[in-house]
């Protein structure tokens, strides 16, 4: 096995042999994607002329197996690659040039995209990617093209041509940027042919594309050419002074790790507010390097370059005028809202000066990257996956300015053409094509309790409809369990930036013990920093001391009672609400009363009046908090099957109670079910009720369904008449 200093070679000969041609082009196209230093997510493709039978005529015919549209490497598997006839690919050409109206950027070129569907083989519906031409017209039967950053880095420096010729000699032809199409292909097929020695292309602010006739040595011949590009940068870097002269050498010096986190755990929901987006933050050594270095505003003026880049990270970041030497939040502040206010009018000049007749209207004119001199860059998407591509995007973008600036100097791609590509139609439509939303899409919900039973049940609830779910529990261990258990049903989704706790997916479990105001403090500011802010509360945690064998309740249980279902459900209420007035966005926090705040009886004196006094907190904030923050209740009965008040001592307990039969050695389900049974015959439905019926009315109270109301306590009881409003 060849050795790489930096890349990795992951290639197995064993496995590979075992898989079949598709099959081994599957498994080259994810080692390439897992190695950030190769390709970036969701960047470049991979592909393979094969030879499959006609499922009409039973004969042979050449088939290009090429990773589809909107795929990702890393991930991707079978489903993910389209399979085209070649013969009807290549008879594009003649058509194409048939075409008056034929060109780069013409109505001939993207009239191409559309003619891929003809040319699908044995109706595979996976989408053919934009970059199918150039997989297709060059004669290698093996071809990747991939987006690493040493290799971006001299196709963003100003010298590409001569650096490519220098570093890598005949084995590397060049083309110049070109947007992404038929075009592109053409001109790709025109430079093979007058150089025949060549194996691989750069092309100019993009990346490039290696071949070979066999997968095996075309992985090995991608990693090659990254090996050779990142050592001669490291060369050139090393020499002109390493990390201590890199972007000009440092202007300002990097905040200790716990004020860096305390002021952006403060400013993040203030920005929040204003962009209304996810947030993801990424201050590493290398990141910080950049925004804190003397050619750092230069740099971001310039843009990224890599189309993928771009598209994300928009044409470029907003690089905020602060000094954090002397500044405080305020001072940020300040320049955040400056910067902003210059941000937008730039887009919309840049969108005014660069448009063309036929342009879709322009987007949020807001910034997708910001860079905070002293604390990082903060990245931002609809979602906790897009906002962390973003940010990798963004992290990706500083290497290959780095290598740039190593060897020559880096040159982003003009406005015009950076436009042409962000405005394009065929982007349009591809994100006209994106699903619908999901209801709870873009927010971020904190379930206090969601270890186990109710809480738990919510947390699935609403991130079945796209919330991004905090699982807050005094038993950490159980609330990362269920943050796992959401990942595993919903996915990570793709993107793989993030510092600390901003690296996490669309859930994330965190310990909280509200009964402690610093403790809460800790909590949200910990929200802040893995998604920006947050949007709701529901607090299920509480507590059910039954008497003891005299039928009384001793004293430090009657205040345990309190401290956590009345005053910790306050506590809460108070110090979120600190950060929801600096968010200013509308937000709803839904808190857990019970029947029996209604029903007096016997048994459960501390807990049904905590209860009482909880949905009397309920009216009380709805007045305090209104009108930014919607506070509801819900009022569970008896949920006995699931929930984590109900052990089986206390099941036993009731059972006796109530004079139900049962035996010592029955089993817990049993006990649980007989329990259930009796609790539902009491009930006007009837029908035993469980906690996914509970997490139904928290959904409904979270979200805007019910966005009129606010100071109420929904019953999830089955009908109690004796629970009744009086
Ligand atoms: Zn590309």
């Amino acid at each position: 096995m060849k050795t790489y200093r930096y890349v990795t070679a992951l290639w197995d000969d064993a496995t590979a042999a075992a898989l079949d041609p598709v099959g081994r082009l599957v498994y080259r196209s994810n080692l390439l994607g897992s190695d950030q230093r190769i390709t970036n997510t969701g960047g470049g493709n991979t592909s393979a002329k094969l030879t499959e039978t006609d499922p009409l005529t039973g004969r042979p015919v050449d088939v290009l197996w090429i990773k589809g549209s909107g795929g990702d490497l890393r991930t991707s598997q079978r489903e993910n690659f389209s399979s085209l006839y070649q013969e009807k690919l290549l008879a594009l050409q003649p058509l194409y040039a048939g075409r008056k109206d034929k060109g780069l950027k013409s109505p001939a070129e993207d009239a191409m995209v559309g003619n891929y569907a003809q040319a699908v083989f044995n109706l595979n519906p996976r989408a053919p990617s934009i970059d199918t031409p150039l997989h297709s017209f060059l004669p290698a039967k093996q071809i990747d093209h991939l987006h690493p950053n040493a290799i971006i880095a001299i196709a963003a420096s100003a010298r590409c041509e001569e650096l490519t010729r220098e570093i890598f000699g005949p084995e590397m032809a060049c083309v110049p940027w070109m947007r992404p199409g038929f075009e592109l292909g053409l001109a790709m097929q025109e430079v093979v042919r007058r150089n025949p020695a060549a194996r691989a292309i750069m092309m100019g602010s993009h990346g490039f594309i290696a071949w070979a006739d066999d997968g095996r040595a075309c992985y090995f011949r991608s990693l090659d050419l990254i090996e050779k590009a990142a050592a001669a940068i490291e060369a050139r870097y090393a020499a002109k002074g390493g990390d201590a002269t890199a972007f000009g050498g440092q202007k300002f010096a990097a905040w200790a790790p716990e004020r860096r986190r305390d002021i952006l755990a403060a400013v993040l929901p203030w920005l929040r507010g204003k962009l209304g987006r996810i947030a993801t933050v990424q201050d590493d050594d290398a990141t910080l390097r950049f925004v804190d270095a003397a050619d750092a505003p230069r740099l971001a003026e310039l843009g990224t370059s890599c189309p993928d880049h771009f598209l994300r990270t928009k044409i470029k970041p907003l690089y905020v005028e602060w000094n954090p030497a002397t500044g405080d939040l305020a001072a940020l502040q300040r320049g955040l809202s400056a910067g902003l206010e210059r941000y937008r009018a730039e887009y919309a000049a840049y969108y005014a000066a660069h448009r063309r007749p036929d342009s879709p209207a322009m987007r949020d004119p807001n910034p997708t990257v910001l860079l905070v001199p002293g604390l990082g860059v903060i990245a931002w998407g609809k979602d906790k996956s897009e906002s962390r591509v973003t940010a990798e995007f963004y992290r990706c973008a500083i290497e290959v300015m780095r290598g740039a600036e190593a060897l020559d100097r880096y040159v982003a791609l003009p406005r015009q053409e950076a436009f042409d590509i962000e405005y394009w139609a065929l982007e349009e439509a591809k994100l006209r094509r994106m699903p619908a939303e999901k209801e709870l899409a873009r927010k971020v919900v904190i379930v206090i309790g969601a270890g186990s039973g109710i809480g738990r049940q919510i947390a699935f609830r609403l991130a079945r409809e796209g919330a991004h779910v905090v699982c807050a529990d005094l038993a950490e261990a159980a609330a990362s369990a269920t943050a796992a258990d959401l990942i595993a049903r919903h996915g990570a989704g793709i993107g793989v930036a993030g510092s600390g706790l901003s690296g996490c997916g669309p859930a994330l479990g965190l310990a909280a013990d509200i009964t402690s105001r610093s403790g809460i403090r800790r909590l949200l500011d910990h929200v802040a920093l893995a998604y920006g802010g947050f949007d709701s509360i529901c607090v299920t945690a509480g507590v059910f001391f039954p008497s003891d064998t005299t039928g009384h309740i001793p004293d430090e249980k009657w205040a345990a009672t309190f401290a956590l279902n009345v005053t910790g459900s306050y506590l809460v209420a108070d110090e979120a609400g600190k950060t929801w007035r600096t968010q200013g966005l509308p937000a709803t926090l839904v808190l857990t009363s019970s029947a029996n705040a209604a029903v007096a009886k016997k048994g459960s004196l501390a807990y049904d009046t905590s209860k009482a006094a909880v949905s009397h907190l309920v009216r009380e904030l709805a007045i305090e908090l209104a009108p930014l923050v919607r506070v509801n209740g819900v009022a569970p009965a008896t949920v006995v099957a699931g929930s984590a008040m109900f052990p089986r001592d206390r099941v036993i307990g009731s059972l006796a109670k109530y004079g139900i039969p049962y035996r010592e050695d029955e089993a817990t389900d049993s006990l649980v079910q007989k329990l259930a049974r009796f609790y539902a015959d009491r009930t006007l439905t009837k029908t035993p009720i469980t906690p996914d019926d509970q997490a139904e009315a928290y959904f409904l109270l979270v979200g805007d369904r019910l966005s009129k109301t606010t100071g109420q306590i929904l019953a999830v009881d089955g009908g109690l008449p004796d629970a009744f409003l009086r």
